[in-house]
């Protein structure tokens, strides 16, 4: 008989005893993530980014992410339902590889074979094959690419055009060049943005590669315990199968979501940061529905962008490119053997350049006139595309003028 359980209303205790030391961490970083927004209120990923500079760019970037993943999961529910099924030979199983020939050699090897007639192999060949034609390394590289390219430089726009609108945003965005070759070839930028232009197009790629990777394995999982199931003789529902591979792909929509909202937001602050002249005053801004409470606490707070080669920052008053949160934790508290201590504040999380953590909306406003480093060739740039294109932001009341640079 089921027992009536434990009342919560004075509190939930969890024993971490039992844990490793590593496990517990884990554990203590989810919840302290978790505990996010009073009332309950949680963060919407879906809803609309609330800076002009960036929204665009990840609406973009999620929306072809989302479609890379719908087409895997429209062609394993066409593969599962045997409408791929052809007939024919059949012929040994084809070693997988990336190629479009060896890819090609592994869809007639499968069409050849009846849905109900698949063995665990076959469905594990299928999964690798469907990753590789609609996520392919080279598409996720260039995808990664474009992402970081126009984030940087729309955290550069930032600093040259306070207060740009919508509709001048999405103007500069569709402007911008593809590549970081194209970018170094038409804005000769300084070696400041080319290092961050670097670290944020390798960061955002290996993400997107990460996800591939998982989308392969929780793939894989699903359809291998379902066909476990069958191989032991059981008849698992379909139902059930649809229904685990349904959220699978929620899950994965959502981590593709996360991609785009933080790799863009990470790449636009260290991108504004890096285009600063150092003793501008920048403002952090932290104003969505279910901010986490340390990101409500630095809502306001103003910062002096500083070099990041200057000796003893102050991370509590200054800004630099590439201040980051990595390897620091927003818990109070860390297991060191059978004990619970207090972070020192080094341990702690700070305001970065970019974004605090995952799913981070965190912008920066620049106080007082923008100061941006000198960056004639960019300023022409600019200046150039908005002289040409008057009308595509004449909706933009707020577009001021291009500061050129002293
Ligand atoms: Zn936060």
């Amino acid at each position: 008989m089921q027992s009536d359980g434990l009342p919560l209303n004075k509190g939930l205790y969890f024993n971490l005893g039992g844990l490793s030391c590593d496990c517990t961490e884990e554990v203590i970083e989810v919840m302290a993530k978790a505990l996010s927004g009073e009332n309950g209120e949680k963060p919407d990923i879906w809803a609309q980014h609330e800076s002009p500079y960036v929204k665009s760019l990840i609406e973009l970037f999620s929306s072809r992410g989302l479609l890379r993943l719908d087409k895997v999961k429209e062609q394993l529910d066409a593969w599962m339902a045997n409408k791929n099924f052809v007939g024919g030979k059949t012929f040994s199983k084809p070693r997988f590889g990336p190629t479009p020939h060896e890819l090609n050699l592994v869809e007639l090897y499968l069409e050849a074979i009846p849905a109900e007639k698949f063995g665990i192999d076959d469905w594990a060949l299928l999964i690798d094959y469907l990753v590789a034609k609609y996520m392919p390394d080279g598409s996720l590289a260039t995808e990664a690419e474009w992402l970081a390219v126009r984030s940087v430089f729309m955290g550069k726009v930032q600093a040259n055009i306070a207060n740009l609108g919508a509709a001048g945003a999405d103007m500069v965005v569709a402007a911008m060049p593809n590549t970081t070759g194209a970018a170094e070839e038409a804005f000769k930028p300084s070696d400041l943005i080319k290092n961050i232009l670097a670290y944020e197009r390798a960061r955002c790629a290996d993400n997107v590669q990460a996800l591939a990777d998982s989308t392969r394995h929780r793939l894989k999982t699903v359809i291998m315990a379902h066909e476990q199931q069958r191989m032991l003789g059981a008849t698992p529902p379909k139902e059930a199968l649809q229904s685990t591979l349904f959220d699978t792909f929620a899950d994965l929509n959502r981590d593709w979501r996360r991609i785009a909202v933080t790799e863009v937001g990470d790449a636009a602050g260290n991108g504004l940061i890096a285009s600063l002249k150092a003793g501008t005053k920048v403002r952090r801004v932290e104003q969505y529905k279910g901010a986490c409470p340390f990101c409500k606490k630095i809502h306001g707070m103003v910062f002096t962008v500083v070099d990041p080669d200057k000796k003893d920052k102050d991370w509590d008053t200054e800004v630099w490119v590439g201040k980051t949160n990595i390897g620091r934790s927003g818990a109070a508290r860390k297991r060191v053997g059978d004990r619970l201590v207090e972070r020192t504040d080094e341990e702690m999380w700070k305001v970065p350049a970019g974004t605090v953590h995952p799913h981070c909306r965190g912008t920066w406003h620049v106080l007082d006139d923008a100061k941006p480093t000198d960056d004639p060739d960019f300023a022409k740039w600019l200046n150039n595309l908005f002289a040409s294109n008057p009308h595509k932001h004449d909706d933009d009341a707020a577009a001021k003028k291009v500061v050129t640079p002293s």
